[in-house]
């Protein structure tokens, strides 16, 4: 019967199924004190100007390091955090650290960078969100685009005319509202064209499925184009490679972040590459030596 010839395999799924609602479990009921005992961190990854040929920025990436589990991947907790409600405030959490670390590179008198952060779909629909973006850099007392708000690319169908409402409140305010994973699915051109944004950012497919070859003429360039003329700015992320970089220079990207400048880190560590490559970019070795 078919019951006998795959009993075996629903009982294996049933398994698994219950093994990843324990899993979730587990997660949900140590997150609150997780964020209370400082477990969770905000490391940085530079993004590079093409043009200025210097450090032009840097992407905040939560990273939680558990006591007795590790590090765990944010790919994990992160859709979770979106379904139990806790990302509003761990992103909270993150925006205050990130313009912390502003605060404090601006008070050593460091250029003025910007830091680009993720803003969930579950943070974007709140109706106070602009108020308390707003309260937060003034807490510190920075100017909005010092805070590049990074929105990925799936939130903007949920409900379009709300978020375009919102985008342009927050850009009135002064903030850069990037649309991350541009590419990676579910937006439109119809979309990109009423959406009030400031950047798109490529989903790291794009850069990472495509050969040299493609990479220079295909549907990459045609974005790049098309971004051009809607005078929005684009941000290439994952590029790995040398190769990847310099294709993109040639069909115009103007922002680029991935492994092949730097993995993410600590904002100790990113401070001293603030110190290399923000002041003296052409003398320091390393990755950016030969680009700069
Ligand atoms: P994302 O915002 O698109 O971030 C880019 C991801 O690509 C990061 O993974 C980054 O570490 C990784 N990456 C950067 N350069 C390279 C490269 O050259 N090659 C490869 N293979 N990967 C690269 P991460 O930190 O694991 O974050 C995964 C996703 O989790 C993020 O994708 C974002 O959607 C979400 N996320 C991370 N931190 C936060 C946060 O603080 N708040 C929210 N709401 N979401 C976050
Ligand atoms: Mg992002
Ligand atoms: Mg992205
Ligand atoms: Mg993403």
């Amino acid at each position: 019967s078919i019951k006998g010839q795959y009993g075996k395999h629903f009982a294996a799924y049933d398994d698994n199924l219950r093994r990843g609602l324990l899993r979730r479990q587990a997660i949900t009921d140590v997150m609150e004190d997780a964020l209370a005992e400082g477990q969770f961190e905000i490391y940085l990854q530079p993004k590079y100007s093409i043009r200025d040929e210097k450090l032009a920025g840097a992407e905040a990436l939560v990273r939680w390091n558990h006591p007795e589990w590790g590090m765990q991947s944010p790919a994990e907790f992160i859709p979770l955090f979106e379904q139990n409600g806790f990302i509003t405030k761990l992103d909270q959490f993150v925006w205050n650290r990130a313009c912390a670390c502003l605060r404090e590179w601006d008070d050593k008198g460091y250029p003025p960078i910007s830091i680009s952060v993720n803003v969930s779909r579950a943070d974007i629909y709140q109706a106070d969100i602009t108020d308390l973006l707003a309260k937060t850099v003034k807490r510190y007392g920075l100017s909005p685009e010092r805070l590049h708000l990074e929105i990925t690319e799936s939130a903007y169908t949920e409900n379009p005319e709300q978020l375009i409402q919102t985008v342009g409140d927050l850009r009135d305010l002064g903030f850069v509202v990037e649309m991350d994973d541009f590419g990676s699915g579910y937006s439109s051109l119809n979309m990109i064209s009423k959406m009030p944004i400031d950047v798109l950012k490529l989903d790291m497919k794009f850069i990472q499925n495509e050969t040299a070859k493609r990479l220079k003429g295909g549907i990459l360039r045609f974005i790049i184009d098309l971004a051009r003329w809607m005078k929005l700015s684009v941000v290439a992320e994952g590029v790995e490679t040398r190769e990847q970089l310099e294709r993109l220079r040639e069909i115009g990207c103007d922002y680029v972040q991935g492994y092949y400048f730097a993995r993410p880190s600590p904002c100790g560590e990113f401070e001293q590459m603030l110190q290399r490559w923000q002041w003296r970019p052409e003398r320091e070795a390393g990755p950016l030596d030969g680009v700069c």
